[in-house]
């Protein structure tokens, strides 16, 4: 039995975005206001937290978040990994283990360097870093996870399936073997930007179509920005199956 508790939803800018007056950005509904996009995957006395987006302190104490076993990280976009430092909180007795592939552990080192000198400042975070290759399975206690390669336009990055659950974000296009591997879900979490294409993100259509062709049992939608429209009319749109998640949201897997 596990859970998976959407802390952030959003694209890169939040919902609302700054200096936006539409009616999204002045909607009151909770459902309208995302936080950047992360995930705490919930097994028995396991937590995994997928990304550490830049609202990672808000999204922690709105969660309750009370231990983090491990971070896996898809990429090494901002809106991704720049909540990192503020994991020291769950760092202070032991490290904290960061499982990524190698380029973007080359991302966390440039961003944060002062946590990976020699002897660093006290108080620092203190993260432990582990690389992933796609398409090879690595455990986190007894949880098996299968880091799978999705396209960020022309980025490799990785997006995790845990037994019958699978979390994509910031995908584009996916190969054939991932598509292969993404049959049989009971639930698939996939990125949906907005209505009109972007060079680096799929669109509501584009997501729908993949969803037809990976078939799982229900998928959630996220990352999405302001363009979207207001969740309560746009949620009208999706077939039975398909949802928006929302910040807050939790689902059992
Ligand atoms: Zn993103
Ligand atoms: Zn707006
Ligand atoms: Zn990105």
């Amino acid at each position: 039995m596990a859970q998976i508790e959407f802390l952030g939803t959003g694209t890169s800018t939040g919902v609302p975005q700054p200096l936006c007056t539409c009616e999204v950005c002045r909607s009151t509904d909770p459902r309208d206001k995302r936080l950047r996009c992360s995930s705490l995957l919930k097994f028995d006395n396991t937590n995994i937290l997928i990304d550490c987006s830049p609202d990672f302190r808000q999204q922690a104490m709105r969660a309750n978040i009370d231990h983090i076993d491990a971070l896996l990280l898809t990429h090494g976009h901002a809106d991704h990994m720049g909540g990192i430092d503020d994991l020291r909180p769950y760092c202070t007795y032991n490290p904290l283990p960061i499982y990524a592939e190698e380029r973007v552990i080359d991302d966390v080192k440039r961003r944060l360097p002062y946590c990976f000198m020699q002897n660093p400042y006290p108080g620092i975070p203190r993260l432990d870093t582990y690389p992933i290759v796609a398409n090879q399975p690595f455990e986190v206690g007894n949880i098996t996870i299968t880091p799978l390669r999705v396209m960020h336009f022309n980025l490799p990055i990785v997006a995790f399936r845990i037994n019958n659950m699978a979390y994509v974000t910031d995908c584009l296009t996916m190969p054939q073997e991932t598509i292969a591997q993404l049959q049989g879900l009971d639930l698939l979490v996939i990125n949906a930007l907005r209505h009109t294409e972007h060079i680096s993100h799929q669109t509501l259509s584009d997501a729908l179509a993949l969803i037809e062709r990976l078939a799982p049992q229900r998928a959630y939608l996220i990352h999405m920005s302001h363009d979207m429209g207001l969740h309560a009319k746009v949620s009208q749109q999706l077939p039975p199956h398909v949802q928006f998640a929302y910040d807050g949201l939790k689902l059992d897997f």
